[in-house]
């Protein structure tokens, strides 16, 4: 077609016109294809800058509901998971239990090894009780060394099952490998929502509880 045009254009113009006509052209084609170019960095540098954004407002969400130390959904998340649980649909058919666990005797772990290794309990605490659940079960880093765990759709008795199996399992889990001889265990006490109950209510009886399975010696549950 380019030869075509040239022949034509060649036969009605003198040579420098047509030189001149090739040359304009050539620089028009040239600075298109730099333009397109040019369009073409932008594009990928915007889709850049809108992968990166979304990364960071994703990790702005994960920072605002999870705990940095042991990666378990923070206070915050439970409490408005809780409220959430216990607004919604038909209260009163639905189990909703909830197990407050708290690390024994953990001051000591700090005092006679080092704060990093209290951090590495916590992390393989949260580990134990994370591996054990229901991906539907809420568990959360609720204070320094205390757990709160939702059990949604679970009766009491279930849920009792649950944390003996949690207790043990931090009872044998490995800690001679942090050089603690004496291991690490771990008191619960759970409490199931009654229907004209509120989220209060509910976290108070299962702290109650557990200041009874702390009294009562540790390493226990209580519901
Ligand atoms: P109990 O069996 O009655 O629960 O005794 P305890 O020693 O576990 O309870 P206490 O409340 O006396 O001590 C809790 C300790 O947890 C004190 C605090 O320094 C420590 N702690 C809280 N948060 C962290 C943390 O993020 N990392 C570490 N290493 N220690 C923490
Ligand atoms: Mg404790
Ligand atoms: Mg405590």
């Amino acid at each position: 077609a380019t030869a075509v045009l040239v022949a034509l254009i060649y036969n009605t113009m003198a040579l420098d016109v047509l030189l001149l006509t090739l040359a304009v052209l050539s620089i028009g084609m040239l600075a298109l294809r730099q333009f397109a170019n040019m369009r073409h960095k932008l594009e990928l540098l915007v889709a850049e800058r809108a992968r990166k954004l979304e990364e960071q407002t994703r990790e702005l969400d994960r920072q605002a509901t999870h705990d940095t130390l042991t990666g378990l959904y923070n206070r915050r998340y439970a409490d408005e998971s809780l409220v959430r649980q216990l607004g919604g649909g038909d209260r009163s058919r639905r189990h909703l239990t909830v197990a407050l666990a708290d690390i024994d005797l953990f001051k000591q772990i700090n005092d006679l090894h080092s704060h990093a290794t209290g951090d590495e309990v916590l992390r393989r605490v949260a580990a134990v009780l994370r591996g054990r659940c229901r991906p539907t079960d809420v568990i959360a880093r609720y204070g320094g060394e205390e757990f709160l765990i939702c059990l949604p759709n679970t009766e009491l008795r279930e849920a009792r099952s649950l944390c003996e199996g949690l207790r043990t399992a931090v009872e044998n889990a490995n800690w001679a490998q942090l050089g603690l001889a004496a291991g690490v265990t771990i008191s619960f006490g759970i409490a199931e929502h009654k229907a004209d109950g509120s989220p209060d209510r509910l976290l108070g009886r299962a702290d109650r509880l557990l200041y009874e399975a702390k009294n009562g010696g540790r390493n226990r549950v209580v519901a």
